[in-house]
């Protein structure tokens, strides 16, 4: 059940079949020259929303903006702080919490360490706010596990590589641009840089020409029965009430 679709009186109704909801949270980044601006949530929404399809679950509207650090300086890349992030997702949980929803999932298109940490932070005070919650944090980068591998050939692929290139070819071929060039950036790891796009021209961190539609669809499916298995975890976890 997708919120942004449903009426009050289905909200109702769903709120009934289940107290589960997944609150995806992308970004709107630079993807290289082939993929859109903001493929991380376009990805990880069709990704909830094929979640819906099987599991009984609720679907928050997306969060399109996330906290960006080494693609900030790159066109298009229109970043938030992780102070915003915090607050929207609290703002966001608190109310769907009295709406009476109490197993939430977070699940992120965007895997940038500082988003995910701005995310994981604001989940554990959540867990301190809300009596009787169970909460799960995750970006879609958890969900490339190691059986992935026998189909997808880059090891290092981090961003509009092979991994988001074939997701993209699958859900949304007619916003694949061709291709970008493959790009292995090397950053000077501890020191933190204030000019990263210098150290990442590109914008890609991986080899896209290896990306293709049938892979999109394996990682899509792989992707959606790992969210099912969460779901069906976080319902049996013992501090949730039902
Ligand atoms: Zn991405």
């Amino acid at each position: 059940m997708l919120i942004e679709e449903i009426t009050m009186r289905g909200f109702e109704q769903g709120v009934k079949k289940t107290q589960t909801v997944l609150v995806p949270v992308g970004s709107v980044e630079e993807h290289g020259n082939h993929l859109p601006l903001a493929t991380d949530t376009l990805q990880v929404y069709e990704l909830a929303k094929r979640v819906a399809e099987t599991a009984k679950v609720l679907v928050a509207p997306p969060i399109y903006y996330g906290v960006l650090r080494s693609t900030r300086d790159h066109p298009g890349s229109v970043g938030i702080s992780a102070e915003t992030l915090r607050v929207l997702i609290r703002d966001i949980v608190h109310s769907l919490y009295r709406q009476g929803l109490r197993r939430f999932i977070i699940i992120s298109g965007h895997g940038g360490s500082m988003h995910v940490a701005a995310l994981r932070e604001v989940g554990e005070l959540l867990l301190k706010e809300l009596d009787g919650i169970a909460l799960a944090v995750l970006s879609i980068l958890d969900l490339v596990t190691e059986e992935v591998f026998q189909w997808i050939e880059t090891r290092n692929d981090a961003h509009a590589g092979e991994v988001e290139t074939s997701v993209m070819k699958f859900i949304k071929p007619d916003l694949v641009q061709g291709t970008s060039k493959a790009e292995f950036p090397s950053f000077p790891e501890p020191i933190l840089v204030g000019n990263p796009k210098k150290y990442w021209p590109g914008g890609v961190w991986g080899d896209p020409s290896k990306g293709n539609e049938e892979k999109g669809r394996r990682l899509i499916e792989h992707g959606v029965a790992k969210v099912c298995d969460l779901i069906r975890e976080i319902e049996a976890y013992p501090d949730s009430i039902s």
